[in-house]
């Protein structure tokens, strides 16, 4: 309603428009925002894609941490950096089914909560890293460990779930169980692949059993 987004901050209307809501039952977006994140081409961002990527972290940072610094933004440098780490640990969990980042330091809060999600399978309990990154002395990569940090406490729900598209080999979310593919497009291009492949196939074995002059199976039976 207008009435309550008159009430967002800028920061928590940059959430909204990510996706990321509150509680636990929106995790799958917050997922979804890093799988993105690790594929896009950071060469063509435009001034816009660059300010909205600066907003976006930092308020994921401090959705994740509350912590309420008035730091700069990130620079294109540090998202850089930032996507090859996520990039890397994405692939090296689909590749070796095992990834590992740091060390950072930071404090840990273990919360019970009422489970808002329908599926009543999961945990109702969170474990999440809530910062105390400042005392390790390691400015430059305060987002970069704080997302890092928050992206891990993410995969140990979702983890199973990343797959790679055997078409063009992006990343992607399974959100079907058995999703092959990242996209209609790519199944689509898959499927029609495989089907040509077997109609050669097919005519092959038709022409093979024509030059060594066997008769067709339909009339053999009928002789029988
Ligand atoms: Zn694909």
């Amino acid at each position: 309603m207008a009435q309550t987004k008159e009430k967002l901050s800028p920061r928590e209307l940059v959430l909204e428009r990510i996706g990321f809501g509150g509680g636990d039952a929106f995790s799958w977006n917050k997922m979804q925002w890093y799988v993105a994140f690790a594929n896009r081409d950071l060469t063509r961002l435009t001034p816009g894609d660059l300010l909205n990527l600066q907003e976006e972290i930092r308020a994921i940072a401090w959705q994740a941490f509350r912590s309420n610094r008035t730091n700069e933004p990130p620079t294109l440098s540090q998202i850089v950096q930032l996507k090859e780490a996520v990039h890397r640990v994405l692939y090296d969990l689909l590749r070796t089914t095992e990834a590992t980042y740091g060390p950072v330091a930071v404090t840990l809060r273990v919360t019970n909560w009422e489970d808002f999600d329908d599926e009543g399978k999961w945990s109702t309990t969170t474990v999440r890293p809530i910062g105390g990154f400042e005392v390790t002395g390691r400015e430059s990569k305060l987002y970069q460990d704080e997302l890092m940090a928050h992206m891990f406490s993410l995969l140990w729900r979702w983890g199973l779930w990343l797959k790679q598209c055997p078409k063009c080999w992006t990343i992607f979310l399974q959100f079907r169980r058995h999703a092959k593919y990242c996209s209609r497009k790519c199944q689509s291009i898959a499927f029609m692949r495989n089907k040509r492949a077997s109609e050669r196939g097919e005519s092959k074995s038709l022409q093979i059993r024509k030059k060594a002059g066997a008769k067709p199976k339909l009339k053999e039976k009928s002789h029988g």
